[in-house]
């Protein structure tokens, strides 16, 4: 089987497995990883920012001191420590009162969405979900054979009356909603983030139908003008689980996030997670612990936001200087990204190996929609690229855009 490229297994694979294929994207994504590209397609904080050092003694410390812990086994609920940190950090967010017995640690937000959706979502199934959303839970709800119906955004995130006409759609098609997936706060990859008042609206009517929320929020603690909206699990407890991750707050190597979930849920949450990955990593776990305990953590946050702040200004002023007439974007308040809409004509999935020849690298908008919309539309990432390479990077790509204009 060595060296070829031909597939032998495609009559024993699983059904949920037919429809995934290798995009070409992803193959582009290898070359844009080489230093002379501008990459403004990933979404990695910027980790420089950290104070290694002192990280690198505190992983140390974790080791040789509490090795007997932090090396062996632990529970699959995640260590109580932790779930006591988390239910601070949560504060800080607007989220009072929880409990460490409803929280589950993930590994990551991502194994947080993975567990949802094995325990909501039976084959055929819908889930609602931002038009664009994360690619991420993408992939994570077409595993589980479910379809995703994409409700409209605005500037002021996800438009209520779109989300009942699309409850309306679902039900004329014989289908069942489990769960809207949102993503509230400085949205991957829109950058918006939905209004106080479409807050409570959208509440209101997820509550009417029935339908749960998955509420993920990696984000809100990157705000760069004063604090973020209230989460929506700050505002209703019942029928919302709350996702998040230390991925953008610290560092997304540790593959540490959690679910806030009610009590019932929680204990299948748990047996789901055992039975996926036994338990969270110990060590990983320790490590926040340590961070969030003996470090100025929240100091870092605000260095974050100083830093992604002023990258962003870079990006948008870049953008507001070289782009062509006809090209429009997001103004993200927060969070990593800005989504740009392209002049008629363009296709920014047709054009990636263009904007690669000319070293600069974004995310197609196709990615972010499970019905292959989004051509004209491509997400960029400002928390990764130093300001310089962020403008540099603008410049070439407005260079290939006005080319292919021009053909
Ligand atoms: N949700 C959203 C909206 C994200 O943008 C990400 C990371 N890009 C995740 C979840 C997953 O993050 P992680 O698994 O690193 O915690």
């Amino acid at each position: 089987m060595t060296g070829t490229t031909q597939d032998d297994y495609t009559d024993v694979y699983a059904r949920r497995v037919r429809g995934m294929t290798t995009s070409e994207i992803r193959a582009l994504f290898a070359v844009a990883s080489r230093p002379e590209v501008v990459s403004l397609a990933g979404g990695s904080p910027y980790i420089a920012a950290l104070p290694l050092d002192a990280v690198g003694e505190m992983l140390g410390a974790l080791a040789a001191e509490q090795g007997a812990v932090s090396l062996q086994y632990g529970i699959g609920q995640g260590t109580i420590d932790l779930r006591e940190r988390i239910c601070e950090v949560m504060a800080l967010s607007g989220i009072h009162g929880a409990s460490p017995d409803d929280v589950v640690v993930t590994v990551g937000g991502q194994q947080a969405i993975d567990l949802l959706a094995r325990l909501f979502l039976d084959p055929g199934d819908v889930v609602l979900a931002e038009g664009p959303s994360y690619v991420g839970a993408l992939g994570v709800f077409q595993a589980a054979q479910a379809q995703v119906h994409h409700v409209a955004m605005d500037d002021d995130g996800l438009i209520p009356a779109a989300l009942e006409e699309a409850l309306v759609a679902v039900e004329r098609s014989g289908r069942r909603a489990k769960f809207l997936y949102t993503i509230p706060t400085f949205q991957n990859p829109a950058g918006v983030t939905l209004s106080e008042e479409r807050r409570e609206q959208i509440l209101d009517i997820c509550e009417r139908a029935g339908l749960l929320v998955v509420e993920d929020d990696p984000y809100s603690m990157l705000s760069f003008e004063g604090d973020a909206p209230l989460p929506l699990r700050a505002r209703r407890r019942d029928g919302v689980f709350y996702v998040s991750t230390f991925s953008k707050t610290f560092a997304p190597g540790l593959r540490v996030g959690w679910i806030l979930a009610p009590h019932a849920v929680r204990e299948k949450l748990v047996m789901m997670s055992e039975a996926n990955v036994l338990c969270p990593s110990a060590f990983a776990q320790g490590a926040v612990t340590q961070y969030l305990t003996t470090m100025p953590w929240r100091e870092q946050i605000k260095s974050y936001r100083e830093i992604y702040r002023e990258r962003r200004d870079v990006l948008l002023n870049a953008l507001r200087d070289l782009m062509p007439a006809g090209t429009s974007w997001t103004n993200p308040t927060g969070g990593l990204f800005v989504w740009a809409t392209l002049p008629e004509g363009l296709d920014s999935k047709a054009m990636m190996p263009r904007a690669i020849a000319a070293r600069v690298a974004y995310v197609p908008g196709t990615g972010f929609y499970a019905d292959g919309t989004g051509t004209s539309n491509m997400r960029l990432n400002f928390s990764y690229a130093s300001p310089e390479r962020l403008r540099e990077g603008v410049r070439r790509l407005a260079g290939v855009m006005e080319q292919e204009l021009a053909m």
